[in-house]
């Protein structure tokens, strides 16, 4: 009897198992979306038979207030895997170093230049455009990246005929920061430390936290610092302080995600829509 129940689980298991493996098969899902741990066979299969969108989180190493000083790489990174299976995307590995000279005076900061963030980031958007993406989606975390992204994506893009946007998530989501916070944000401000304590909760540290950690940054060039006096930078006066609520957290995660892929999404059906670059 022992035996025999046994032998039927196991049928039952294998039989599970094997209907799993065929419905995932006939719908073309991956086994997974990470270049990582993807291996090049499957890659070929589904590569760009199945999957033309790939979505590349960049970021930086530097100060955020009281939350992780990967909050530029952990941000886009959480972004990528929340909305890829809904742009039906791969993600590439996060390029966690960035360009950041005014903060790297801060303990634990890592700032590459610009000559050689550049002809880095060039090559990686070629290789990924060999591999026969046909739309690149740069998720960037962190400012300092902006200047030279958009310099290197235009050329790219033209080189290699392939589409790619970049998006730069805290400026195109002020709305939603509006809407959860009734206020503008800043940099490790309400927006970007609710953002990053949905993703590490564990992680933040309100018991280190004082509203004289942030200076509302500089308007219209009227002052430079080097390094910048705080790691909070506020957009505008007297708002973006962090408020460090769970509830808020979640909520702004959700907007932003949403916000974000719903962007990708109508830019990658107009690029269809003119034909580019098909
Ligand atoms: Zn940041």
């Amino acid at each position: 009897m022992k035996l025999k129940n046994t032998f039927l689980f196991l049928f039952m298991a294998f039989f599970l198992f094997f209907v799993a493996y065929l419905s995932a098969e006939n719908k073309g899902v991956p086994t997974t979306r990470e270049m990582n741990l993807i291996s090049w066979q499957e890659f070929q299969e589904i590569v760009p038979a199945k999957i033309e969108t790939v979505l590349l989180p960049v970021g930086s190493l530097e100060p955020h207030g009281v939350i992780p000083n990967g909050t530029d790489n952990l941000c886009p990174q959480a972004m990528s895997r929340a909305i890829a299976v809904r742009l039906n995307a791969m993600i590439a590995p996060t390029l966690n170093y960035g360009v950041t000279p005014a903060m790297k005076a801060f303990p634990g900061a890592v700032s590459i230049t610009e000559e050689a963030y550049s002809p880095f980031v060039r090559d990686i958007l070629k290789s990924l455009a060999d591999n026969k993406f046909k739309n690149i989606i740069i998720l960037n975390g962190h400012g300092g990246n902006t200047a030279q992204l958009h310099e290197v994506v235009a050329d790219v893009s033209n080189l290699c005929r392939v589409r790619i946007l970049v998006v730069n998530w805290w400026s195109l989501v002020s709305q939603q920061t509006q809407e959860v916070f009734g206020e503008d944000g800043g940099h490790a401000g309400n927006n970007e430390t609710a953002y990053v304590q949905a993703v590490v909760p564990e992680h933040i540290h309100p018991e280190r936290y004082d509203h004289d950690m942030a200076t509302v940054n500089a308007i219209a060039n009227s002052w430079f610092a080097v390094p910048v006096p705080s790691s909070i930078g506020l957009y505008k006066k007297g708002q973006g302080y962090p408020t460090f609520d769970k509830k808020q957290a979640e909520e702004y995660f959700n907007k932003v995600n949403n916000r974000v892929a719903e962007l990708i999404e109508d830019i990658i059906r107009k690029w269809d829509m003119a034909k580019l670059y098909n």
